[in-house]
């Protein structure tokens, strides 16, 4: 019965939440148009600035990430043309997700640094992503910004700069996650990311603990995975907290 029921809405991220896979948006927003579905991209990793030359009826986009960029705000936007808007503005007005005045304020506020604070985090994300990559106590980095990421060359024609998450895999479990992330003194622990200060979160945060095998390898997430929001500290302050909480959780 499903499988005669046409293809109505076409969702996709990227790159996605935390291993940053790369989705091929032309690919996709092509057998959409054709299948005549309509196209939706959350674009909260990658940024307001990327993915606008591609035909997505929908962009998705938290604010409380790069926008707000303060971590003291949560919100939301819907991107779309007028008339989608249209069609989902009486609906949206009455499930309640407005924003209250102050939130608004402070998010138009954090809007004016977006490009400096994006471009920084990026810069400085790619070289943690180089350090770990070099460490003997990480197994894998994923970041789309790494000549090592299997779709580097997709993100590289598809991004102009590749975001400021880096994950990656401690060659370790769960207990020596938690250590390497409470061992850290620049990154506080929290589920958000696109802050001013960086952000960690290890596995057990992610859902490292609680999957099951099929879980694990669909989402690439296992008990030694961590994820780094990268914010706007020195680099080289980030890279030697990264390091002496290595040698503390793994000696
Ligand atoms: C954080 C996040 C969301 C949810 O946004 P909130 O503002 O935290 O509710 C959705 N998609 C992605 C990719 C995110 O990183």
């Amino acid at each position: 019965m499903l499988d005669q029921v046409p293809t109505q809405l076409v969702v996709c991220e990227s790159p996605t939440n935390p291993v940053t896979k790369i989705a091929d948006i032309e690919h996709l927003t092509e057998h959409a148009r054709r299948a005549g579905a309509l196209t939706v991209l959350d674009n909260t990793f990658a940024g307001f600035h990327n993915h606008g030359q591609y035909p997505i009826d929908v962009f998705l986009h938290s604010l409380t990430k790069y926008a707000s960029g303060h971590g003291d705000v949560m919100g939301g936007a819907i991107i779309a043309a007028k008339p989608l808007i249209a069609a989902m503005r009486k609906d949206v007005v009455t499930i309640g997700p407005t924003l209250d005045p102050h939130a608004a304020f402070l998010i138009q506020r954090g809007m004016r640094t977006y490009f400096l604070r994006y471009d920084r985090q990026c810069a400085t994300a790619l070289q943690v992503a180089r350090f770990l990559e070099k460490d003997r106590r990480v197994r894998r980095v994923f970041h789309p910004g790494l000549e090592s990421h299997p779709q580097h060359a997709l993100a590289r024609r598809q991004m102009s700069d590749f975001g400021a998450v880096v994950t990656f895999e401690l060659g370790a479990g769960l207990a020596e996650g938690d250590r390497f992330a409470e061992a850290l003194r620049y990154f506080a622990i929290c589920a958000s990311l696109g802050s001013t200060e960086s952000l960690v979160m290890p596995a057990r945060l992610l859902g490292g603990n609680e999957f099951d095998e099929a879980q694990r390898t669909m989402s690439m997430i296992n008990q030694g995975t961590v994820r780094l929001s990268i914010g706007l500290e020195e680099p080289e302050d980030l890279i030697s907290d990264l390091a002496q909480a290595l040698d503390q959780a793994i000696p």
